[in-house]
């Protein structure tokens, strides 16, 4: 399937950029885990180009943590249910698992936040209302004219459609720990 993106252009030089770098599985692989990974579209001092880098956001994970933290004093609260559905606790113990993990892993990286494609922390975040353009009828309309500035040139960068549509098949992008890139695989 071909999908639409969003170009980013510079209104002083010839810069462009596509927000494709965000597509495509990317992973952490450590400690026997695969943990998605959460990104957000960025500048790369090393790059001098858009990529995508980490995202340490907790924004309702704690919350997700509270609930099922609820839910299985819930479930152990009734006989009923240890009895007839011992599965359904080892679901929410794993998924218990999985968050606390994540959030330790996330409270751990904070602040060093990697370019995932050459694993610089020199990055510059760019918040998704700065390119927020409307998705209709599978097409972006509108232009936004972003808060940034192309370093290095002074120019405003500016988001708008991208006439063409690509097929595109992404590689699944493995990471250590330290949002190091490891490989692709398929
Ligand atoms: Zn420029
Ligand atoms: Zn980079």
């Amino acid at each position: 399937m071909s999908v639409p993106c969003i170009e980013f252009v510079c209104n002083r030089c010839d810069f462009i950029a596509l927000d494709e770098v965000l597509s495509g599985p990317h992973s952490y692989r450590f400690d026997g885990r695969e943990i998605s990974i959460d990104r957000e579209l960025g500048w790369c001092m090393q790059c001098q180009t858009l990529v995508a880098i980490e995202r340490f956001h907790v924004n309702g994970k704690l919350e997700a943590l509270k609930q099922l933290r609820e839910d299985i004093s819930a479930h152990n609260a009734s006989w009923l249910r240890r009895l007839f559905r011992p599965q359904r606790l080892t679901d929410l113990c794993e998924r218990l698992s999985y968050l606390r993990v994540m959030l330790e892993f996330y409270e751990r990286r904070r602040g060093t936040e990697k370019c995932l494609r050459c694993s610089s922390i020199e990055v510059v975040p760019i918040a998704q209302k700065e390119y927020d353009l409307e998705l209709r009828r599978f097409r972006y309309h509108g232009i936004h004219t972003t808060s940034f500035r192309h370093p290095g040139c002074g120019g405003t960068i500016i988001a708008q459609p991208h006439p063409v549509r690509y097929h595109r098949i992404f590689s699944h992008r493995i990471y250590d720990h330290d949002g190091v890139f490891l490989g692709e695989e398929d």
